[in-house]
């Protein structure tokens, strides 16, 4: 385990699936640690009760919620931005507002989350959002408006990069492929379909996506930025 004793990490999104991982990953390597959710209280509650991270009720969709949550936290040393939303089916049944619900989510709280946190951030800080291999590709039809959301993030993460640069901080995207969770279980009805797609046909877990926010965050990460980390059984191969 590498060492975040001390470190200051807040996880937008950590009462379940991979951002629950990357808190306990976090947590047990000693960081003082915050985290998000939007509904689960009891979920957000056992992860707390497990970890001993604090649990924050916050809507990534609410903007001032967001950025206040943020600021509070003071100097960071990681930002990892976790959470997000899946909104599938074909374009033209989709409800408008579902969509734009989406985009509130996963791309305009990334970016007031990184730029908020990047205003108060200790040098050489650290800030990854989880992105998704679909920002690459996206084989099946459904997917354009989750797609387009997560290849936002990848712009974003680039200018980031030179905008903070200069103080050590790192901005990176960790793009998973399919990933064992309520959003995506294992099991589910898509499972069978999204391994065809891959190398290695099995769900990666939260603490395959956990570890590699660590490396990233950690001492050894300092000259990565601007990148995207794609950790996902070769889908994207
Ligand atoms: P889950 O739905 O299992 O968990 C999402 C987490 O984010 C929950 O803790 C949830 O809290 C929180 N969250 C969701 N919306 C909000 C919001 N508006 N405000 C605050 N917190 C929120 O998702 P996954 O673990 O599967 O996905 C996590 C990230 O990884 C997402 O960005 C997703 O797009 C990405 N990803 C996932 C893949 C997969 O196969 N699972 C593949 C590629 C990328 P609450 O329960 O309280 O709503």
């Amino acid at each position: 385990m590498r060492d975040f004793a001390g470190k200051n990490v807040l996880i937008l999104g950590g009462s379940q699936g991979i951002g629950a991982a990357i808190v306990r990953r976090f947590s047990a390597a000693g960081a003082s640690v915050a985290f998000t959710y939007a509904g689960s209280h009891d979920a957000a509650d056992a992860i707390a009760a497990e970890t001993g991270a604090k649990a924050i009720q916050a809507n990534s969709a609410d903007r001032q919620a967001l950025i206040a949550t943020v600021a509070e936290r003071g100097a960071l040393d990681v930002l990892v931005v976790n959470a997000g939303t899946l909104v599938l089916g074909n374009p033209l049944d989709l409800d408008a507002d579902d969509i734009d619900r989406m985009i509130d989510v996963n791309i305009r709280a990334p970016y007031h989350a990184a730029v908020e946190a990047a205003r108060r951030m200790n040098d050489d800080g650290r800030i990854i959002v989880i992105g998704s291999v679909n920002g690459d590709r996206m084989p099946f039809a459904g997917g354009a408006a989750y797609a387009m959301t997560k290849a936002a993030l990848q712009g974003m993460v680039r200018g980031l990069a030179r905008d903070f640069g200069d103080r050590g901080i790192t901005v990176n995207s960790i793009q998973p492929g399919p990933t064992d969770s309520d959003m995506n279980p294992a099991e589910g009805p898509m499972a069978a379909m999204m391994h065809g797609f891959m190398a290695i046909k099995r769900h990666a877990r939260g603490d395959e996506i956990a570890e590699l926010a660590a490396y990233l965050a950690g001492p050894h990460g300092a000259m990565i930025t601007g990148s995207m980390q794609t950790i996902d059984g070769g889908f994207g191969a």
